[in-house]
């Protein structure tokens, strides 16, 4: 089994935009090896929990430990080099090929041995294959160009996966086979992740914690049965409510047929 990916450590952690509450005094211990879901409403606080893990923001108050390490005692660089990040629409460099856009994170960091077996390696666990390294991203799909985005965040070696809506600019099916693709990948690679998305069904399926943001608080955290059977929370509940309903729905229609 690999090394599992680290523990997270958040205490009383909040930010202000101005006037504006976008993470109210968030406390959580995250274990090493979890894959947890955020889920919430546009502007409950998602983004700018996940982007202060890797101080992409900076909190107003509040404290971070990623393993026993408070992560504003870590220099950016190497804090970024440890936590892999991946959002929507991830945006390759254009005008570079397949492989420098997957090992710019090493070329950064001044890792060139070994580049290319690296990018052949990242290249097969997404799942794409090789002659891809070769092309720019204007020739790739939107699912294998997100696939080059998980790619380039694994490029170096990291603990911890953060994601931000990965795949939500994806269709239904690309999605869900992104999705339970990833599941195995975090499983397979011994990765702590923290994914956000939107889509309570979603959630369900791939994480073995949720937790229901909502004005900048965690309004439950749960385990997905837990969830499903209920007395979570209203918030939970109406999240909860939607794939139920869509469910029924089509229950309902296949009955007619
Ligand atoms: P989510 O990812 O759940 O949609 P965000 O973390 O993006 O939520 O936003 C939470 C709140 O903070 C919202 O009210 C949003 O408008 C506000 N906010 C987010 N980023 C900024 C910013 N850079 N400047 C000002 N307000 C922001
Ligand atoms: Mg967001």
């Amino acid at each position: 089994m690999p090394v599992p990916g680290p523990s997270i450590s958040l205490r009383e952690l909040s930010r202000d935009y101005g006037t504006v509450r976008a993470v109210d005094s968030v406390s959580l211990e995250i274990p090493a090896g979890a894959l947890v879901a955020l889920v919430g409403l546009s502007g409950s606080g998602k983004s700018t929990l996940l982007k202060m893990i890797n101080r992409l923001v900076e909190p107003t108050s509040g404290t971070i430990r990623i393993g026993d390490e408070a992560v504003d005692s870590i220099d950016a660089h190497v804090l970024r080099r440890r936590i892999g990040y991946v959002f929507q629409n991830i945006g390759l460099f254009p005008h570079m090929t397949i492989a420098r856009n997957i090992a710019i994170g090493l070329e950064l960091a001044g890792e060139m041995t070994g580049r290319d077996e690296r990018i052949a390696q990242l290249l097969d666990l997404v799942e794409l294959p090789q002659e891809m390294a070769s092309r720019m991203p204007d020739q790739l799909s939107g699912g294998q160009q997100q696939r080059i985005g998980v790619a380039r965040a694994l490029a170096t070696r990291p603990g911890l996966m953060l994601m931000d809506e990965p795949f939500g600019a994806l269709d239904p099916v690309t999605r869900d086979n992104l999705t339970e693709q990833y599941k195995a990948l975090h499983q397979k690679l011994g990765l702590t992740t923290i994914i956000v998305t939107h889509d309570m069904a979603e959630a369900l399926y791939l994480a073995d914690r949720i937790l229901v943001m909502e004005g900048g608080q965690i309004k439950a955290d749960a385990t997905p049965a837990q969830l499903l059977s209920g007395n979570v929370g209203e918030e939970a509940e109406a999240l909860v409510a939607i794939p139920r309903a869509q469910a029924a729905h089509l229950i309902a229609l296949g009955k007619q047929a």
